[in-house]
């Protein structure tokens, strides 16, 4: 099978970690395990994955260093999250498959993610990102560097981006060529590169982020992947999330998990887009959709009866 493995940042680095190395190159074993046994089961994979924590992290580091270095976009960290993470993952899967005298491939690819100009993600920025601010600097970077900044729920002001539904992946076409020869493709990362594609056929970044579950449905429908895999820190989709009656969801159509999206079940910015990519996923196509976390990622790619799987 083709399968789309989504990875979720705070799996690299977890909530309450300051994200060393140490911490990080123990997080992706795990993921690594699980993806090389998907290998070995003779899938075709590309792994996407998330990059909140980790471009948070560069853009606390551009300004503390803003007196002496110059300043990037944000299209640029978002970049440079896709090799750092990229790097992590294609190292340690390599490593994986070669400890177990597995033949296979592993690479890593910039990912460019086309979006619209006229989305109305535009004219709304909701996207926190990077560091708190106080009110004042928050003020002075929207006039100087025109940002968008909000106070943001009691902790402090921060910039906030536009986060625009990604349209289409400028190189999906290397990266069906590289599954087909058999590579393990790392590509999309942070939900990939935004760029617009100007009418004389150019891509250009702009400052935003995209969803990176969206984006990994995106690749998904695009490679005719018959599964996508939303590996995160828990091992299922729960109903009642976080209350006493919380309950596991096991086997679930999408019409119930749509139903149950609508009943709230699943808020925005964690569980809610996973859902959301999912229904869209098999809306086009796609077979099924395991939610999971990497120690039960390659065993609910072939039973259904383990993590969340949702089928159309
Ligand atoms: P990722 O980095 O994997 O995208 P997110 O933090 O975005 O991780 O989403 C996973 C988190 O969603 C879980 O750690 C959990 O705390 C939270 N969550 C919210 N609602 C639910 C739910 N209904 N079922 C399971 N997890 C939920
Ligand atoms: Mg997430």
């Amino acid at each position: 099978m083709r399968i789309v493995v989504a990875v979720g940042g705070n799996s690299l680095i977890r909530a309450g970690q300051r994200g060393t190395m140490a911490e990080q190159w123990k997080n992706v074993l795990s993921t690594a395990v699980a993806i090389s046994d998907l290998v070995r089961a003779g899938h075709r994979i590309l792994v996407t994955h998330g990059n909140g924590p980790q471009v948070g992290n560069l853009l606390l580091m551009a300004e503390n260093a803003k007196d002496f270095l110059p300043e990037l976009r944000l299209d640029y960290w978002g970049a440079n999250t896709q090799g750092g993470i990229g790097y992590l993952l294609q190292s340690s899967v390599t490593n994986e498959l070669h400890r177990r005298d597995i033949d296979g491939r592993v690479i890593t690819l910039a990912t460019m993610v086309a979006v619209n100009l006229e989305d109305p993600a535009f004219s709304n920025p909701t996207k926190p990102v990077g560091p708190f601010f106080s009110e004042e600097d928050a003020q002075r970077y929207a006039r100087d560097r025109d940002w968008c900044v909000a106070e943001d729920s009691g902790r402090g002001w921060r910039r906030r981006v536009p986060s625009p539904r990604p349209v289409d992946i400028v190189e999906i076409g290397a990266i069906r060529d590289l599954l087909e020869r058999g590579y393990v493709v790392v590509g999309v990362g942070g939900g990939g590169i935004p760029v617009v594609r100007r009418a004389d056929g150019t891509y250009h970044g702009i400052e935003a982020v995209i969803d990176k579950d969206l984006a990994s449905a995106l690749a998904a429908r695009l490679l005719d992947a018959e599964m996508m895999a939303l590996s995160t820190d828990v091992s299922h989709a729960v109903l009642h999330y976080g209350r006493t009656e919380q309950r596991d969801i096991g086997q679930v159509t999408a019409a119930e998990m749509a139903r149950y999206l609508s009943e709230g079940h699943f808020p925005p910015g964690s569980m809610g887009p996973k859902v959301e990519a999912a229904l869209e996923f098999l809306k086009n196509g796609g077979k099924r959709v395991v939610i999971t976390d990497p120690a039960h990622l390659a065993a609910a790619v072939d039973d259904p009866r383990v993590g969340t799987s949702i089928t159309p």
